[in-house]
């Protein structure tokens, strides 16, 4: 095993003191891999048994995996029924407690694992921006919160002062996950110990200061914010945290406890990977003074007379399309028609890799429904589906066609769950499942 920094070694040390020794014995122990389940797929955690054990005690629908359990494998997977992710970095969310309706901002957000947990705890009312600024890895999110069935996410590629400039006091919680040195990760990745510097967690601190500062002009008064790192030096987590309420006056820390954990001091929780069955993480909890009502205000339907002609269109395909949709607006990009949040503020100007839910394409005379439609249904709300078990599944994620009796457009579905669209005709199911979601699996 690469060996752990020796300034690294020292700086915990002196941090941990008489906890220094169990610590680091745990940082060379097996690490615990968990799944979140998606409240989204009805089914999930019946069909999820195989893979799973006992529940994350600070988010309900965390569970470890069972050892050589693969959930990455499963089709179960590609239908969007859990996302894999580390169990302390649940905790991160669980502090934020996102409560349906509301307006939330997730910064820094690829893969995607925080904004899928709070477009959970949104339950599709309301909305979540999911911003990421590295242009691959928002490319990754927006795959991500696709394959969960979120209708109420837009997907933005940008920096934090970009967002700052368009959204001044908007959001009613955001959440911080910063980019940071990682010293959580030195179980998990091992060689990642070999990319800390002595001058990290310096570097990193700074970069979180600027990260916060656009996040706090993001934050309605009286809104809330959460701010998180996988790392466990004090300068990129306490000491940036009361250096940043130095500079924001009007902002405190915000007690809160999470079961398993335990309760916060002066709105900062530790997870430690000798104490709890997870990985390094930190959270705090600020509030902002003051209050406003929230500032999103719902907007009517605004549905044009083509629009309207095309729903009807859409309504054949699935007619349970708009099930889960609070006051949509409608908004046509390029040929894809979305389905906005009537939450959503004005976007215009910002570089948007997801609006909301995108519905279908518009050709000439024809509309093809899109893969993010078919991972928001479900089954009973297409006007056809077909259920394939995990070998056929698995054949249909590869790129294959099937057999079938079936005409037009037709949800492809393992357990119940979405996969995608499949279009029937003459005896053969054609496969609408991108092609850049392909995977190969032997089985
Ligand atoms: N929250 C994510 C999740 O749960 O999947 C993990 C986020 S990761 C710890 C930090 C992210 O911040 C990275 O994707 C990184 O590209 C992004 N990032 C880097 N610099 C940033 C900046 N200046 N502002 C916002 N995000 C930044």
């Amino acid at each position: 095993m690469t060996s752990l920094p020796a300034p690294f070694i020292e700086s915990t040390r002196a941090l941990l003191g008489d906890e220094a020794a169990p610590f680091f014995r745990a940082l060379e122990a097996p690490f615990a891999a968990a799944l979140r389940l998606n409240p989204r797929r009805d089914g999930a955690e019946a069909a999820s048994l195989p893979f799973t054990e006992d529940a994350v005690p600070w988010c309900p629908a965390g569970r470890y995996i069972r050892p050589g359990a693969r959930p990455g494998l499963s089709p179960l997977h590609a239908a969007g029924a859990y996302y894999i992710q580390e169990a302390s970095a649940m905790a991160p969310a669980a502090a934020l407690d996102v409560r349906p309706g509301e307006l939330a901002l997730d910064l820094c957000a690829a893969p995607g694992g925080k904004s899928g947990q709070i477009a959970a705890a949104l339950e599709g009312r309301g909305a979540l921006v999911a911003n990421e600024p590295d242009p691959a890895r928002a490319r990754l999110l927006a795959a991500t919160l696709e394959r969960l069935g979120v209708p109420n996410a837009l997907v933005t590629n940008a920096w934090p002062q970009e967002l700052a400039a368009r959204f001044p006091e908007t959001f009613d919680a955001i959440l911080v996950d910063a980019p940071c040195s990682g010293e959580g990760m030195f179980r998990r990745e091992p060689e990642s110990r070999l990319e800390w510097r002595e001058g990290s967690p310096a570097g990193c601190a700074a970069r979180q200061a600027g990260i916060l500062d656009q996040a706090a002009a993001m934050l309605r008064p009286g809104g809330r914010l959460v701010y998180s790192t996988c790392t466990f030096n004090r300068a990129e987590n306490e000491d940036t945290v009361s250096a940043f309420l130095d500079r924001h006056p009007d902002f405190a820390p915000e007690d809160f406890a999470l079961p398993g954990v335990g309760a916060s001091e002066s709105g900062c929780l530790r997870l430690w990977p000798h104490r709890v069955r997870g990985d390094g993480q930190f959270a705090a909890r600020l509030r902002k003074a003051g209050s406003s009502a929230p500032a999103h205000r719902p907007r009517l339907p605004r549905v044009d007379r083509e629009t309207q002609a095309r729903l009807a269109a859409l309504h054949e395909i699935a007619p349970g399309w708009a099930a889960g949709l609070e006051e949509a607006r409608f908004l046509l990009r390029g040929d894809t028609l979305c389905a906005l949040p009537g939450a959503l503020p004005d976007f215009s100007g910002l570089r948007a890799l997801r609006c909301g839910l995108h519905l279908c394409r518009l050709g000439r005379g024809y509309i093809e429904p899109d893969h993010a439609l078919a991972m928001a249904l479900k089954a009973k709300e297409a006007a056809q589906a077909a259920e394939f078990d995990e070998a056929q599944a698995l054949r249909l994620l590869s790129g294959e066609t099937a057999e079938s009796a079936l005409r037009g457009w037709t949800l492809l579905t393992h357990r119940g769950m979405p996969l995608g669209w499949g279009k029937a005709s003459g005896g053969v199911m054609k496969n609408h499942i991108p092609k850049g979601l392909r995977i190969h699996i032997n089985t």
